[in-house]
């Protein structure tokens, strides 16, 4: 069991003793509750992969997204984080395409953007100094490209993850979002 604590005490947000009570709760908890729980452990180390196009999480070599013909295939939008896609999907005011450059995968954005079927790349960069400033690079280096680049508009809570907005006010920074030149 102090196997288990110390695993989870290295988890995001749960301090020691919050791993301990989650710990406890688990043993104390239904068998088949826990073998959820363990299953679903497994199968994330086992079938999520990465997008080879987009770099968002997928169960298979492309995502849900990067599949659907029916999405806009004219614009980008760029996330931190896989989560971000997933807050600005739950918005519905996104019908394009994502890039998700962990590791920055810029190489690779590069690469699609010089398709001439892309007309806009939308920077959906978390608003805090650190989103500024990819946001910032990012403008600067696709500056050339001759695409529209646009940033969400104001409106999201400064210093904050994009993931914790809520739908109605992200999804507000996306309709409303602006045109930047470096
Ligand atoms: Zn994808």
């Amino acid at each position: 069991i102090q196997t288990l604590i110390d695993e989870l005490g290295r988890l995001p947000g749960i301090g020691p003793k919050s791993a301990q009570r989650i710990a406890f709760h688990l043993l104390n908890s239904d068998r088949d509750e826990v073998e959820r729980l363990a299953t679903a452990l497994r199968e994330v180390v086992d079938k999520v992969k990465f997008c080879d196009i987009c770099f968002n999480v997928s169960e298979e070599t492309t995502c849900r997204v990067c599949r659907d013909p029916r999405r806009d295939q004219t614009t980008i939008c760029v996330v931190e984080e896989s989560k971000d896609v997933a807050a600005i999907e739950r918005t519905r005011e996104f019908r394009g395409l994502y890039h998700v450059p962990e590791d920055l995968h810029i190489a690779e954005l590069l690469r699609r953007l010089s398709s001439p079927v892309i007309t806009e790349v939308i920077l959906a960069t978390d608003p805090n100094l650190e989103g500024e400033a990819t946001a910032t690079y990012l403008t600067r280096l696709l500056a050339s490209t001759g695409i529209t680049i646009s940033r969400l508009a104001s409106g999201l809570p400064v210093g904050g993850d994009l993931e914790f907005a809520d739908e109605i006010t992200l999804g507000r920074a996306f309709s409303g979002r602006r045109a930047v030149t470096v």
